[in-house]
């Protein structure tokens, strides 16, 4: 779908408005959204109850076999992939309707939890609250998915060409093995809509991408105690360079760079002039081209050295893409938004700090796909253990993947 075939779906969604039959179909579709309550909360609590952190194949193992049983039972076809080096496997599901659009949900099932969190913190309800590792990022994603295929399913509502569901093991440790089945099926949708937990009642239209500045100092080891002036001090160079290199953010561009982290030396060999000192900064930016230009103002300004005789090498290392804003999202956000008036709700569009495979879904230089994220379960405090789902946002959030899907659908199809 061009561009300016989503203002056409604006159109399409809005003149339908006033049409009986839809208003029968769109309350027939909420009733089932509110339906399933219920179920969503005992599948809630099976999927947080397993450990799925990235890299813990055992619990990876079981969670992708609840969510390839879940995908054929709609009728999919089901493949899964080797996602080497991470464990567990991408699983990609596929149904094919009667329509010409291609359409694409997807969410990771990772989490950022070490293997015996679910024990310690087991999914629980406080009011309508639920909480446990994972529960909004992204288990209850993953599940806002199922629930929507399931009611577009027994409703006969199939006007896509094709409806991938792609789910990966490793989001959480920079999809390093899934980045390029991602970006392979992506680019054959029109839309793809990605299941990250907003934290209120938005969708999430421009995300940051992440890149690690990685600094390296060699210098050359003496006795500390006998010697010294024979050494060069790595760690001293080190510190020199983060302290020259502590604003290579830019406000304005919304670029970020923090040194987090810092090694030089042995503590069983504190006697050592240390030979070696490196650190990694955690790099964010909105802008592609500010990597390149962060490379550059660094290894300029490393020239200016402390102790003689030390070599310093700065790299910058791009771990995720952007997703940048663009007019094509803003539409998608707009049509997401006409459908939470249904509800008599709003729905706002927000740029988020973090990044996610939004990153590697979107191709800045095409027009396909077109991606928003930010549609799964509202929640928040993520990658705490204070985490939390809100379970009144689920019929909402189910009602308006079910009718994104048909309305983007048809779109094409009419
Ligand atoms: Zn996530």
């Amino acid at each position: 779908m061009r561009k300016n075939a989503v203002l056409f779906l604006l159109i399409i969604a809005s003149t339908t408005l006033c049409v009986g039959s839809f208003a029968d179909e769109s309350n027939a579709i909420l009733e089932a959204a509110r339906n399933t309550q219920p179920g969503f909360i005992k599948d809630l609590r099976t999927l947080v109850n397993i450990d799925s952190g990235t890299g813990y194949e055992p619990g990876l193992a079981k969670v992708e076999a609840f969510l390839v049983k879940r995908l054929k039972s709609f009728g999919a076809k089901v493949e899964t992939f080797d996602s080497p080096p991470a464990k567990g496997k991408t699983v990609v599901g596929t149904l094919h309707g009667h329509g010409t659009v291609n359409l694409m949900l997807m969410i990771h099932y990772d989490t950022v939890f070490e293997p015996g969190e679910a024990r310690k913190r087991p999914f629980r309800v406080e009011g309508q609250k639920a909480l446990g590792p994972g529960v909004a990022d992204a288990k209850g994603g993953a599940l806002i998915i199922l629930y929507a295929l399931d009611i577009l399913k027994r409703r006969g509502l199939n006007d896509y060409q094709t409806l991938t569901v792609l789910f990966n093991p490793d989001e959480e440790k920079s999809s390093l093995g899934s980045r390029a089945i991602i970006k392979d099926f992506s680019s054959r949708q029109d839309v793809v809509l990605i299941y990250e937990p907003p934290e209120a009642d938005q969708v999430t239209v421009a995300t940051n991408g992440i890149a690690w500045v990685h600094l390296d100092v060699t210098g050359l080891a003496s006795h500390a105690g006998s010697a010294p002036e024979k050494g060069h001090n790595a760690a001293l160079e080190l510190s020199h360079q983060i302290l020259q290199l502590k604003d290579l953010g830019d406000t304005k561009k919304g670029t970020t760079v923090n040194w987090t982290t810092l090694q030089a030396g042995n503590i069983e060999h504190t006697n050592i002039i240390p030979d070696q000192a490196s650190a990694v900064a955690d790099m964010r930016m909105s802008d592609l081209t500010e990597l390149d230009r962060v490379q550059k103002d660094a290894t300029r300004i490393i020239q200016n050295r402390l102790i003689t005789g030390t070599e310093t090498r700065l790299t910058v290392e791009s771990r995720r893409p952007p997703f940048g804003k663009n007019p094509a999202t803003d539409n998608l956000a707009s049509l997401a938004n006409q459908i939470y008036a249904e509800l008599g709700k709003a729905i706002k569009p927000v740029a988020m700090r973090y990044g996610t495979d939004a990153g590697f879904a979107y191709n800045p230089n095409s027009d396909k796909p077109t991606v928003l994220d930010g549609m799964g379960i509202v929640g928040n405090r993520i990658h705490s253990s204070d985490e939390w789902a809100d379970l009144d946002s689920v019929p909402s959030r189910i009602y308006l993947t079910v009718r994104m899907l048909e309305t983007l659908s048809q779109g094409r199809a009419q």
